[in-house]
């Protein structure tokens, strides 16, 4: 597609305002929604229960089957650290729903975060150069990174913290290639992908596979039979700063 000097600067405006914090995000994901929904046929999510999840005793087999089926390079300093499923304290991820008993519950708790694949994505609205867009057959939020020219809109327009910037040539941090993943190369952004190259061969994503408890459950949200909307039906769920306007499509059962 050619971008116009016009279009490139309207866009550039949009970077801007996602600059400008969350409540600019929200407002421009309110304003925007009716047109940025389009019908998609699936909606693929997922349901990560917490009562399961036991990184607290250090388990993180999620994160290592993700980072060796995606090439993530494993980079110390946390400033030009790359990351497609991180953990964090449950506290840090949800601060409003801090009670007595949430605190007692789940306090140092890490939990798995990733990309959210938004139903409303506001990091694909400001991106110039469409490197960053929505399936309209499943919903995911794709990259392509050929197409990325790294000006990091979409960084500061995630209010989740989901994408990752290449400061360096990510392959010599790459403790062993997958031949089947593409590398990246200094200068991209990049974030997780929902396993696409694993949905196609009929498969779930890494992360699931790899979870010792099955906590994580991957499944068709569009879909009122499959495992994670009947879990969410039966339990309590979190969002990730739902009020932004965002609809992430990975929920948190406590
Ligand atoms: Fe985009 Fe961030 Fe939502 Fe992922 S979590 S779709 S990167 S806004």
């Amino acid at each position: 597609m050619k971008i116009t000097r016009k279009d490139f600067l309207r866009l550039s405006g949009l970077g801007l305002l996602a600059l400008a914090g969350k409540k600019a995000v929200r407002a421009f994901a309110e304003a925007a929604a009716p047109s940025a929904s389009p019908q998609t046929i699936k909606r693929w999510g997922m349901v990560i229960d917490l009562q399961k999840c036991r990184q607290k005793d250090g388990c993180t087999d999620c994160v290592k089957a993700c980072n060796l089926a995606h090439n993530i390079p494993q980079i110390p300093d946390r400033a030009h650290e790359v990351k497609w499923i991180w953990n964090q304290s449950f506290e840090s991820v949800f601060p409003q729903v801090q009670t007595d008993y949430t605190q007692q519950a789940y306090a140092g708790h890490p939990i798995p975060l990733l990309c959210n694949h938004c139903a409303n994505p506001p990091c694909v609205r400001v991106c110039p150069t469409q490197a960053t867009f929505k399936r309209e057959n499943d919903g995911i939020v794709m990259m392509d990174f050929h197409r990325c020219i790294g000006c990091r809109y979409c960084m500061a327009a995630c209010p989740y913290g989901s994408r990752s910037f290449n400061w360096q040539d990510p392959r010599p941090a790459i403790p062993s290639i997958n031949s089947d993943f593409p590398t990246r190369t200094k200068g991209v952004v990049e974030k997780c992908n929902f396993c696409e190259e694993r949905l196609a061969r009929g498969l779930r994503p890494a992360c699931v596979e790899a979870c010792p408890e099955k906590a994580m459950v991957f499944g068709d949200l569009s879909n009122p039979e499959t495992e994670p909307r009947k879990l969410l039906r039966a339990r309590f769920a979190l969002q990730r700063e739902p009020e932004l306007g965002t609809s992430p499509s990975v929920y948190y059962l406590i």
